[in-house]
């Protein structure tokens, strides 16, 4: 079995964004050689997600909509993890959002639904962050 590993860094301008990271996954499972097997993605931060759904915008200013009710970023007051911090929302934002994805390796391709990507999901962005990507197989 084949082992393969690779980190991303992404920096976002803002604190908030959404990016699709599908290409960059491409082209580490291209790297690995591997064709048959399991492709995890996560992000190595708890303030950050790896998730997959559709690349429509308007999905995704819902998706920030939908955390903004949930998690609110402001006041910062509301949250007791704040004081040294600001980022409470943001610790919240990504366990709703999940940590990682797995997605099947079939042919040198990674196996995906119709509709799936693999996006980013930034909650304290501007500033250098990392994602893991481990793929195992032959
Ligand atoms: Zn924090």
């Amino acid at each position: 079995m084949k082992s393969f590993r690779k980190e991303l860094t992404f920096r976002t301008p803002t604190r908030r964004a959404f990016l699709n990271i599908t290409p960059q996954v491409e082209a580490a499972l291209g790297e690995s050689g591997i064709r048959e097997g399991l492709c995890l993605v996560n992000a190595m931060h708890i303030t950050a997600s790896v998730f997959i759904n559709d690349d429509e915008p308007g999905l995704h200013e819902d998706f920030e909509k939908w955390l903004e009710k949930l998690a609110p970023e402001k006041p910062h007051s509301q949250y007791r993890h704040n004081g040294a911090e600001d980022n409470a929302d943001a610790h919240l934002k990504r366990t709703i959002m999940g940590r990682e994805v797995v997605v099947a390796v079939t042919g040198g391709r990674l196996d995906f639904g119709p509709w799936e990507r693999i996006f980013y999901g930034e909650f304290d962005g501007k500033r250098a962050k990392r994602v893991l990507i481990k793929i195992l197989g032959e």
